[in-house]
């Protein structure tokens, strides 16, 4: 059969340029990281990367601190975590509640309506957080399943508050789902005492590794929960009973799992070991704190009030006046430097500052300050 040539390109040699990531995600990956993803294959059920699949489930039990013997990293990126989470606590005819203040939890709420849920929000405009007292209300309210928020909502740079949210869904007999994309590894939190029931998160933000796996973990009323339904998880690939068979004891064969992703995962959490989690989170909010002063003597506001701000992810008021584009194009075509725009309802309203991982340093922070003062 004679072959078609037109598809037949002859690219040059692979030369991404040399960014400093420095939006909302991905972040850079740390050197080691990157070495550790190039490092040889072995079988997915080899020896090696069984061992290998414990000590990461291990490594994610101590970032997450969490003892729940369900903390598997799923393959896809953080909204497979999402979608793995509500696709297998969500039944149909389930009662959801989502509280809503951003886009991510924009995403939650689709999804669990998509799996059948009965949706209900509680909202607060977008970069404030909820006060326990009125989620509370809303959980007599609508008495639902489940409750899904964000912990560190990406788009509008604001941290929900979590404490005597759990003991108030314990009481209603509701689990709580939280997404921790941007704080796990750089915010404080710890699953078990802050009594949440299942949470995702993602590999490219404070974790430093680049995009491609999202650690997933159920606490004991979430694993209930999963052995106590009578339909189907509506997708096959993140149905957690088949996961764990593949993650836990048995070790049977469900997918191939991304080798290479796994060891840059591994090497990743090995660095938060290393450092520890109370330094992690110290050097996070230091560097924060840092960033703000600096945006603060450019005559720049940030978006949320100070005591509910991430120190991962900081939302930047565009000065009126401003083309809200062009910042972001400069910093990039003349630094290299890449911030993210807004997203949603805060698109042309903010830019977005990632300082995350191996970014959140002060050189990082300076390099951000002077490209700016040079752009305004
Ligand atoms: N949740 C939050 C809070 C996020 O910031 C993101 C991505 O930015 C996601 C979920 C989805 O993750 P991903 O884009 O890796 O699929």
């Amino acid at each position: 059969m004679p072959v078609d040539d037109r598809h037949r390109l002859r690219p040059g040699p692979l030369e991404p340029p040399r960014r400093l990531l420095l939006g909302p995600g991905p972040s850079n990956a740390d050197p080691r990281v990157l070495a550790a993803l190039a490092r040889p294959l072995v079988g997915h059920l080899d020896p090696y990367f069984l061992a290998l699949m414990d000590e990461i489930q291990e490594l994610l039990r101590y970032a997450w601190q969490t003892d729940n013997p369900l903390t598997v990293p799923i393959s896809g990126t953080g909204t497979a975590g999402m979608e793995a989470a509500i696709a297998n606590l969500v039944e149909p005819g389930d009662g959801v509640l989502v509280a809503q203040n951003g886009y991510f939890s924009l995403r939650q709420a689709e999804m669990a309506r998509r799996y059948g849920a009965r949706v209900a929000t509680v909202e607060r405009p977008w970069g404030e957080v909820f006060e326990l007292d009125e989620l509370v209300a809303a959980l007599d309210e609508h008495r639902p399943a489940l409750l899904a928020l964000v912990h560190a909502e990406t788009s509008t740079g604001a941290c929900q508050p979590l404490a005597g949210l759990a003991a108030a869904c314990r009481e209603r007999d509701c689990l709580l789902l939280a997404d921790t994309v941007t704080s796990l590894g750089g915010v404080p939190l710890a699953l078990d005492a802050d009594g949440i029931d299942a949470a995702y998160s993602g590999t490219q933000k404070c974790l430093g590794c680049p995009p491609g796996l999202a650690p997933l973990s159920f606490g004991p009323r979430a694993v209930e929960r999963l052995e106590r339904r009578t339909a189907p998880v509506g997708s096959w690939y993140l149905d957690l009973s088949l996961l764990a068979g593949y993650w836990g004891g048995g070790r049977s064969y469900h997918h191939t799992a991304p080798i290479s992703m796994n060891y840059g995962l591994r090497e990743a959490l090995r660095l938060v070991a290393e450092e520890g989690l109370e330094a992690r989170w110290r050097r996070h909010r230091d560097n924060a704190e840092r960033l703000w002063a600096g945006l603060s003597e450019l005559g720049l506001d940030c978006w949320v009030a100070a005591e509910h701000r991430l120190p991962t992810l900081t939302t930047v008021r565009v000065p009126d006046g401003l083309d809200p584009k062009q910042v972001p194009a400069r910093l990039l075509a003349e630094h290299d430097i890449e911030i993210g725009g807004g997203l949603g309802e805060l698109a042309g309203k903010v830019w977005r500052i990632g300082l995350m991982g191996t970014n959140s340093r002060p050189d990082v922070v300076a390099r951000l300050l002077a490209a700016l003062a040079r752009v305004l």
